[in-house]
């Protein structure tokens, strides 16, 4: 349940309830909006511009929102439809730039929520992205790879209109991975007739970049380690849980190894596991990225480890770190105090809007690190934007090289919300931080160029 009570500002307020009016229909929207203008109370107190120029009505409304059929055969020769979407957010600092999400919980809700959230967060990177998001409720679990290919080239044929390597870049999400990103960018060859970095998360054979499938699980990891080692910790030793055990999931099970701590439950939408050895990512990829099977299979490997159906109980699992990095409000205040209550210290997003605002206030209550997923996902859209410089250059980095750069902008990125938070009376506060200091860039580059 959405409330206004915690924004006083007058300005703020009036921009929100008549976004309420218009968006009644968009929970998680109007959720990720709401929850962006509570922190920046101070900044539009602090610079009169931001109201006499309505940057704050005008940066919760998109530029453009397509929404398109997507007609495709599937193999018994039936004819579905599926709904597709492309949000292209806001484009003060660069070319249009997020994901496309494939799931049946799609809607035009979830993505203006989703492509909302990446503006902020591409302006974190540093790196000259706008923000924007895309998808469809098309399911590509239990389909053929004919089907797949069939579906994405009939979203393509639509959504090819709409974008190009200066005009909106997408890239994977749910659902979207280097299979579907391979068809994707085939039928865009086909119809435009050029080679170009219009998608990043290519193969790496047709002008994709090492290290971005492992970027987002690696960039969370290297923003958490940022601030745990500010806060005079480390991963070391530490049980860490993390949801989901998909691309940000098994990579981020990774990177929790190599940084000396050990993943003790993983989950899929089905149900989630327990091995307190540590599950072996490697293990995990051979299930997920090759078998594409369910995550309990995990026990044909590990005999000694833990099966439970349903994946919200995975929060009652005792740990120290939690890295949510399956899919948005997972996390609801009732699982949030679970987590806390048995100890755990640090709650880092690698999913989009995981926590409710009930979690939320729970962390903050607690005193736990919260890093919020606007800066601590931005791995993988930081490391799509170095595919694209790739992809310009005609030139392709090594993989030490590209993780170097993506572990020097995560770190940047916690330093920028640290120091945004302090300078504006909340120190600490990692989400306030991330939510002034992508705002401000933005805003300043949209207060530049007039009114549009
Ligand atoms: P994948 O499709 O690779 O994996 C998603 C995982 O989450 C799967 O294990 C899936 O289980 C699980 N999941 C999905 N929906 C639900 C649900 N309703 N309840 C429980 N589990 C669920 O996606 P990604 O790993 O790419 O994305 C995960 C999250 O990270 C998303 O929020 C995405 O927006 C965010 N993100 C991804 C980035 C990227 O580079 N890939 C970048 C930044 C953010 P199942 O297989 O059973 O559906």
């Amino acid at each position: 349940m959405l409330t206004t009570m915690s924004i006083k500002n007058a300005y703020l307020l009036s921009v929100l309830d008549d976004l309420k009016k218009k968006s009644a229909h968009e929970p998680e929207f109007l959720q990720a909006v709401e929850e962006v203008l509570e922190s920046l109370e101070p900044v539009v107190a602090a610079d009169p511009r931001y109201e006499q120029q309505n940057i704050i009505g005008r940066i919760v409304e998109p530029e453009r929102v397509v929404m398109f059929r997507v007609p495709w055969v599937d193999d018994s020769g039936k004819v579905q439809v599926n709904r597709g979407f492309r949000v292209q957010f806001n484009s003060a600092i660069g070319p249009y730039k997020g994901g496309l999400r494939f799931h049946p919980t799609v809607n035009l809700s979830v993505i203006k929520f989703l492509g909302f959230e990446q503006v902020f967060k591409n302006s974190l990177t540093t790196l000259p992205m706008g923000g924007g998001k895309g998808g469809s409720d098309f399911d590509p679990k239990g389909k053929s790879d004919g089907e797949v290919m069939r579906f994405c080239q009939s979203f393509m044929t639509e959504l090819q209109r709409h974008i190009g390597p200066d005009t909106d870049v997408p890239a994977g999400d749910i659902g979207v991975g280097a299979r579907e990103i391979g068809f994707l960018f085939g039928q865009y060859k086909r119809i435009r007739d050029e080679f170009t970095g219009v998608l990043t998360g290519k193969g790496l054979t047709y002008g994709g970049s090492l290290a971005r499938t492992e970027a987002t699980g690696f960039g969370l990891c290297y923003f958490a380690d940022a601030c745990l080692r500010d806060n005079g910790q480390s991963f070391q030793g530490k049980k860490v849980v993390i949801s989901g055990s998909g691309n940000v999931a098994i990579y981020a099970n990774q990177k929790v190894n190599q940084l000396g701590a050990k993943v003790i439950a993983m989950s899929d939408s089905n149900g989630y596991i327990v091995d307190e050895n540590g599950i072996d990512y490697k293990i995990l990829k051979e299930i997920k990225e090759v078998k594409r099977a369910r995550i309990k299979t995990y026990l044909d490997y590990v005999p000694s480890a833990k099966y439970v159906e349903g994946c919200s109980g995975i929060w009652t699992v005792p740990c120290d770190i939690a890295l949510p990095c399956a899919t948005q409000n997972e996390i609801n205040g009732e699982s949030a105090k679970a987590l806390i209550a048995n100890g755990c210290k640090g709650v880092f997003e690698g999913a989009n809007m995981p926590s409710t605002p009930e979690a939320i206030s729970a962390y903050l209550e607690a005193g736990i690190f919260f890093g919020p997923a606007k800066a601590a996902n931005a791995g993988g859209v930081a490391t799509s934007g170095l595919e694209m410089s790739q992809n310009s250059e005609r030139l392709s980095w090594t993989f030490e090289e590209v993780d170097a750069k993506l572990k020097g902008i995560m770190e940047g990125i916690y330093a920028a919300c640290a120091a945004a938070a302090e300078k504006f009376g909340m120190k600490g506060n990692l989400q306030a931080g991330a939510n002034i200091a992508g705002f401000l860039k933005v805003a300043d580059a949209m207060l530049w160029q007039g009114i549009c």
